[in-house]
Formats: structure tokens, C-alpha cells, sequence
């Protein structure tokens, strides 16, 4: 039997072998010229990073993608989805619906006409619109991944890889964060749920909570009541009340609890929702940074850049870029110094494991490095 490829791409570059080229090579390499077959809806799924912040994948790398899927004969779309709400501009936050989030990508450079392709925020107008798939997970029993992914033939996951406190972000987290409706990303950030403090309330006569609830579940008269069989847990109204109202009396308290356990057991609704053999994913290890794309910065960068990694498994792929990062000499003016580097190197560990116990994926696998001629 075929031992699984890693393909891997460094970042040296010259005129006739640019970084596009590169993920080119990558792109036929993992069969995706033969597998793409005429009319299939490929998405593409990146992340468009939050206005602010400027280690996101440039678009370049979306356009060459979408001009490759193209030329094989499938039908492109970039997507991503909706957030939480939260970011630089609170209350509500700059990607919290469809508009706001394609307005604000629009600022970051991603638009139809610089893509070439049609963009989708894949759970909708309030990053509710989902299917529930089914899992035997440790902490999740239900995932409810983006609509749009079932429309898809194909999924090809283009993911800026650096750091979050669970460890590396790359490709398990595009999925396990970035492909879920807000209930799931809701399970990943917030396990312990809503809470609410009635006597908080400051009653009818605020009543913000009320329009920003995709779904209507919130009554506001003396106090707020929440018909919690019909909320969907995008956390929009606790957003409003702790944030501009000011009042805490619905709130969501963020936690790291078993995160990076929480965003495999998605990462598996995901890739199960349509067959893991519909997925294919690249990690772009370039502008390192120790944040990830959903803040409103530009974090100081870890490292220098590493190259482009391919695989058709998600486990190993991650496993080979953080192998890859760890030969690298660390930024000394980053606030990741090696013993911080060592420790996240160490947590991503439980991502793998974790990957590999639920049958996401494996680290068994073979690293190909690409040389700087394409083999014919
Ligand atoms: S926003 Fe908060 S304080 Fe205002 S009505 Fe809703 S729950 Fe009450
Ligand atoms: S009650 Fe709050 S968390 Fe639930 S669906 Fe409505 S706005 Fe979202």
C-alpha cells in the first residue's frame, strides 16, 4: 500500500519558481489536476483575517488556487464563515454576519474580481446555517458544519499556519473552527454555555438583545427569558449586553477548556459530512505569528518562513508543518522564546493524539521535498 505523502515546499524562491508556482506543483502533486472532474463545486476555504490585522494569506495565493481548479475544469468558490461576535470593533464585532465580515475582507484585499471567483460565507447571513452531523466524540456528540460545505464535491482548505494557545492553527483548526456554524464554534471557545444574571437586566426599555437573535428566542419585559430549545448559541445578544449595554446580565464566558480536543472532534463532523476523501488541504507556513487571523493585529512573527505543505490528511499535514517549524530559528523579538515555543509545540501534541484516537487522520507518513524543478 501507498505510505501517505506530506509534500513540502521551502520558500526559496527564483523568477521562473515563485511561492505561486510552488503551491502549483503542490496542487498536482496531490492529484488534484486528474481528481477535479468538469462542472464540480470546489470551495476553497480560507480565512480572510480581521481588518487590522496583516499576517492573513495574501489573496494572490486564493487567485492562483482558483485560476488551478479552474483550468482542471471545476467550478470555484472561496469561502469562509461567520464569527462569534467579538474583535476590534465591539460590541458586536467585524465578522460577526456575512456583510459585515465580505465588507471587511473587501479592506483586506479579497473581493469576487480579485479572486475570479464567486466568495461565499458558508453558514450564512448570521452564521447559523448548518446540518448537524453526528459523532461519537469525547465532548462533542453533534457538529454543525457550514451549509455550503455540502454542496461541495471537493473542499480544498488553504490555511495560514501559526499559533493559538492550544497549540499550532493550521489546518484541523480551518476546519474545526473555521467550517462550523456559531454553535460550534460557541462549543470550541465558550464549552461551559450562556449564562444569564436576570436580575441584571435592565428590561424593556433596552431591549438590544432582541433584534441580533437570528432565530427571535429572547423576550424582554421586567427581566430577559430565553427560550433556550430554540437559541442557537451564536452568543450575538450576550455580545450586546455585556459589551454596549454594559449590563452582563446574558454573558458567554470564553474558556480554553479541552479546546484543542474540541476542534478535532469538529475537524471529524466536518471532513464526515461529505467523506474525508473530498478534502485536500495546503498550509501556507509564512508570517508565523503566536496569533491567530481573527485578531485585529499583526502579531510580531515567531519565525522565519517555512514553505507550503500538502497533503490529503489533516493530522499529517499539521504534524509535518510543526516539524518543519521546529528546526527554525526563533524571532528574538517575539514574545515566543524557545521554552514558549517548546510549550506550544508540547500542546499541539494533544491535537495529533487526540486526531488520532477519533480517526481523523495519522502521523504516519512520508515527507516529499519538492525540488525546484517540477517533475514532468
Ligand atoms: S441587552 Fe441585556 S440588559 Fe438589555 S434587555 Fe437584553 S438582557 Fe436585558
Ligand atoms: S438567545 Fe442569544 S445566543 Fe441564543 S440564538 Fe438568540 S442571540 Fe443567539
Amino acid at each position: 500500500m501507498t505510505k501517505l505523502k506530506v509534500f513540502f515546499a521551502d520558500c526559496q524562491t527564483r523568477p521562473d519558481y515563485n511561492m505561486l508556482d510552488k503551491l502549483e506543483h503542490i496542487f498536482e502533486e496531490l492529484g488534484l489536476n486528474d481528481s477535479i472532474k468538469a462542472g464540480e463545486k470546489v470551495m476553497i476555504k480560507t480565512h480572510f483575517g480581521l481588518y487590522g490585522n496583516t499576517n492573513y494569506i495574501r489573496p494572490a495565493y486564493v487567485r492562483k488556487l482558483v485560476d488551478l481548479v479552474r483550468a482542471a475544469g471545476g467550478f470555484p468558490f472561496v469561502a469562509d464563515t461567520a464569527s462569534l461576535a467579538y474583535g476590534n470593533e465591539r460590541p458586536y464585532g467585524g465578522r460577526t454576519t456575512a456583510p459585515e465580515y465580505l465588507m471587511r475582507a473587501a479592506l483586506n484585499g479579497f473581493t469576487q474580481g480579485t479572486l475570479g471567483a464567486p466568495m461565499v460565507i458558508a453558514d450564512g447571513y448570521w452564521g447559523v446555517d448548518i446540518y448537524d452531523v453526528d459523532i461519537d466524540g469525547e465532548h462533542i456528540q453533534s457538529v454543525p458544519v457550514a451549509a455550503a460545505t455540502l454542496n461541495c464535491d471537493k473542499v480544498i482548505l488553504l490555511t495560514h499556519a501559526k499559533f493559538h494557545h492550544m497549540g499550532i492553527a493550521a489546518s484541523i483548526k480551518n476546519m474545526g473552527v473555521g467550517m462550523v456554524g456559531k454553535r460550534g464554534k460557541a462549543a470550541v471557545h465558550c464549552p461551559d454555555g450562556m449564562q444569564i444574571s436576570q436580575e441584571k437586566c435592565k428590561g424593556v426599555g433596552c431591549s438590544e438583545c432582541i433584534p441580533v437573535c437570528p432565530v427571535r428566542c429572547i423576550e424582554v419585559s421586567d427581566t430577559v427569558k430565553i427560550d433556550w430549545d430554540q437559541c442557537v448559541s451564536c452568543g450575538h445578544c450576550a455580545s450586546i449586553c455585556s459589551n454596549k449595554v454594559g449590563a452582563k446580565a446574558i454573558f458567554m464566558p470564553w474558556s480554553g477548556k479541552d479546546m484543542a480536543l474540541r476542534v478535532v472532534e469538529n475537524a471529524l463532523g466536518v471532513t464526515k459530512s461529505i467523506g474525508h476523501d473530498k478534502f485536500y488541504y495546503l498550509n501556507l507556513a509564512i508570517d508565523i505569528s503566536d496569533h491567530c487571523d481573527c485578531v485585529g493585529f499583526g502579531a510580531t512573527l515567531v519565525m522565519h518562513d517555512i514553505g507550503t505543505l500538502g497533503s490529503t490528511d489533516p493530522v499529517a499535514v499539521d504534524h509535518a508543518t510543526l516539524q518543519a517549524m521546529q528546526g527554525a530559528t526563533l524571532n528574538t523579538e517575539s514574545s515566543v522564546d524557545q521554552s514558549e515555543f517548546d510549550s506550544l509545540a508540547k500542546r499541539s501534541e494533544a491535537i495529533f493524539e487526540h486526531g488520532l484516537k477519533m480517526g481523523l487522520g495519522t502521523t504516519n507518513y512520508e515527507l516529499v521535498k519538492l525540488s525546484w524543478e517540477k517533475t514532468e
